[in-house]
């Protein structure tokens, strides 16, 4: 019997870590499929508070790691496929073994969808992006491609006409899901070129682990057509990461943990924090801030319960 259990290892669930382990509860994190979370599938990471000349994603957060490892934080390989939270002690499958746990907190991330290629998997964090406020810096005065059709391909376009030479944004409809005012917006930038009925086939150039450009194929007229791109963002949503939730916790429709006011969720004693709860910041330092909200809120639910 567990006092935590902290189910994922990125920024807010090792965050969480630190503050649960210097309160003497012994936390146990379960790591994910993903040790590290999402910043260990980046590179350059230029916005954590305290390091002016930057830090690699995977380090930083590695760092954190090993910061709650030293106040005693126990880390697990391992995913949760099912959970039993109609009653306490917690239940947890953790690849088909149980735990239980007085205590949980959800730091399970969503995780951004790709389109899938080959080529977009080998250059995440070096040209790939799925995050305009992360990396948009780095394309300052560069040719930049965004791919989506919603608000927040609409946002990101709009966000990195402040760094691009050109932002071109790619939808492989004629219709957008983006509401009325954002098209428009996104629309009438100089900066911004459309191409609708459009799909991205392939992203140069892997062997120099760098984007170059991008092959781009007409659905009504089936044209191939090459690209010269040196940033490519891709924004067509994120999953949040709560399969083994569904049912139990109160989700949104998208399945995002629904907060109950500070890190609450619709359960007493289970607690959220990060991108998994989410859908506005989704950056490193919310991240971390809301593991300490949920670590400082389950030691004092602990307290209360006489743990
Ligand atoms: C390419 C890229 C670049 C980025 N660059 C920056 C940047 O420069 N600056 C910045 O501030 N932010 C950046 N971000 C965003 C930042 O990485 C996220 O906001 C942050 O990682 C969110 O932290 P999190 O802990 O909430 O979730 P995540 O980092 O997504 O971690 C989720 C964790 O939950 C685990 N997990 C998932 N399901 C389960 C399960 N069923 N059981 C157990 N564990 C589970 C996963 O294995 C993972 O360890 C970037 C993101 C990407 C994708």
């Amino acid at each position: 019997m567990h006092n935590l259990v902290i189910l994922g290892s990125g920024c807010a669930g090792n965050t969480a870590a630190i503050y649960a382990a210097r309160a003497s509860l012994t936390p146990v994190v379960v790591a994910g499929h993903e040790p590290g979370g999402q910043l260990s599938i980046t590179t350059l990471v230029e916005n954590f508070p305290g390091f002016p000349e930057g830090i690699d994603g995977p380090v930083l957060v590695e760092q954190i790691k090993k910061q709650a490892e030293h106040f005693g934080a126990v880390y697990l390989n391992g995913t949760v496929i099912e959970a039993d939270l109609s009653k306490r002690p917690f239940r947890l499958n953790v690849d088909n073994e149980w735990m239980e746990t007085r205590a949980l907190i959800v730091a399970t991330g969503a995780s951004a969808r790709w389109l899938g290629l080959e080529s977009e998997q080998k250059l995440i964090g070096h040209g790939v992006s799925s995050c305009a406020t992360c990396d948009g810096f780095f394309y300052r005065g560069k040719k930049i491609m965004v791919v989506g059709g919603g608000d927040s391909a609409m946002e990101e376009a709009l966000f990195l006409t402040r760094f691009g030479e050109s932002v071109t944004l790619v939808h492989r409809r004629d219709e957008f899901r983006a509401s009325r005012i954002m098209l428009d917006r996104a629309r009438a930038h100089p900066k911004i070129e459309m191409l609708t009925n459009t799909v991205v086939d392939e992203i140069f150039d892997p062997a120099q682990n760098v984007v170059t450009g991008v092959t781009l194929r007409d659905l009504v007229t089936g044209k191939v057509t090459r690209r010269d791109v040196d940033g490519f963002f891709v924004a067509i949503g994120h999953i949040p990461n709560t399969k083994p939730f569904v049912g139990q916790l109160d989700l949104d429709p998208d399945g995002y943990v629904v907060s109950h006011g500070g890190a609450r969720t619709s359960i007493p004693g289970v607690f959220h924090a990060g991108d998994v709860q989410d859908r506005i910041y989704r950056q490193a330092v919310t991240a971390s801030g809301a593991g300490c909200m949920a670590a400082i809120e389950a030691e004092r639910f602990l307290e209360h319960e006489g743990h």
